[in-house]
């Protein structure tokens, strides 16, 4: 069978007779043994250069975890800016949009190097994608992905760019939306920020962490997991001089991050004293927080 394999290759018109398929998880793998025979074609009736790409509607037939080899489609809708968001244990970097094509419109997530990668109306292939499902499916990039813009421009047919996505993502924002915000800009008078851990599973901080164990039982939830696996999460109070009140403000651990890769200073986050400091250092802030004092965006009052 192998020197058989090795006669045909570089030529594509063959047919191979008797194959095993294999589900293995993330797609299908075809193997081959002694009774797998090999048939040379006249010609076979598809280009296979495009043997990997999905339409979009094709891709909204997967199953969760499935492997998209390559989409041809528009983005369609960009989300203003990313947000920090926790994936296999690691804070980083998500943005939202939809792409669609002749056939169908879908939600894709970027990560990370991705992210600044594609342009609202613009078209673009797009390898190594996987499907995942909350509520609907949805495409997201992988570490595999590469995107590079289309030569051909991508028709999207105004019924298409009309269909409605993410029902829910919808209701969720505009939940987040309608939260009252209250603004204040003042010195910070004081700080106290804690460096935790939290687990992965029901992001509980941690009161106990020993960096040097193997694993770790969550407190709260009691799950058991590598220490590599809990997030690092620095989140605390600071106090706001608005007036002759002293305003404590709370700081959530993605608002800090947040704030800190905005201004490019993650580097901060090895050390919750650094983060502190940084705070007396610019002095004063512009934050706004909802009604139970959690701050939801903070930017330096110089600005
Ligand atoms: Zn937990």
């Amino acid at each position: 069978m192998h020197t058989e394999l090795d006669r045909c290759q570089g030529k594509w018109n063959y047919c191979l007779i008797h194959v095993f398929v294999h589900n293995v998880g993330a797609g299908l793998d075809i193997r081959i043994n002694d009774a797998t025979t090999l048939e040379e074609f006249e010609s076979i009736d598809f280009d296979y250069r495009d043997f990997r790409t999905f339409t979009v509607e094709q891709v909204a037939l997967l199953k969760p975890q499935e492997h998209v080899g390559k989409i041809k489609a528009k983005v369609v809708w960009l989300q203003d800016c990313s947000v920090p968001a926790i994936a296999h244990g690691k804070l980083l970097k998500l943005k939202e949009c939809h792409v669609a094509d002749p056939t169908r419109k879908i939600r894709l997530q970027l990560w990370e190097g991705c992210i600044g990668q594609v342009e609202k109306d613009e078209s673009y292939v797009l390898e190594n994608l996987s499907v995942r499902e909350r509520g609907e499916l949805y495409l997201t990039s992988t570490k595999d992905t590469t995107i590079r813009v289309s030569e051909e421009k991508v028709q999207v047919p105004e019924l298409i760019l009309r269909q409605q996505l993410e029902v829910k993502q919808h209701k969720q924002e505009q939940e987040v939306e309608q939260e009252v915000l209250t603004t204040v800009q003042g010195p910070v008078c004081g700080v106290k920020l804690a460096d935790q851990r939290q687990c992965s599973s029901c992001h509980k901080g941690q009161l106990a962490f020993n960096l040097t164990a193997i694993s770790h039982r969550c407190e709260a939830c009691g799950f058991c997991q590598r220490v590599g696996s809990y997030v690092q999460a620095v989140n605390g109070t600071v106090w706001v001089n608005e007036g002759d009140v002293k305003l404590p403000l709370t700081l959530t651990s993605t608002v800090l991050m947040t704030y800190l890769s905005q201004n490019d200073l993650q580097e901060l986050f090895a050390d919750v004293r650094l983060v502190e400091e940084h705070f007396f250092e610019v002095g004063v802030f512009e934050n706004q927080y909802n009604a139970n004092n959690v701050v939801v965006i903070v930017t330096t009052g110089n600005v």
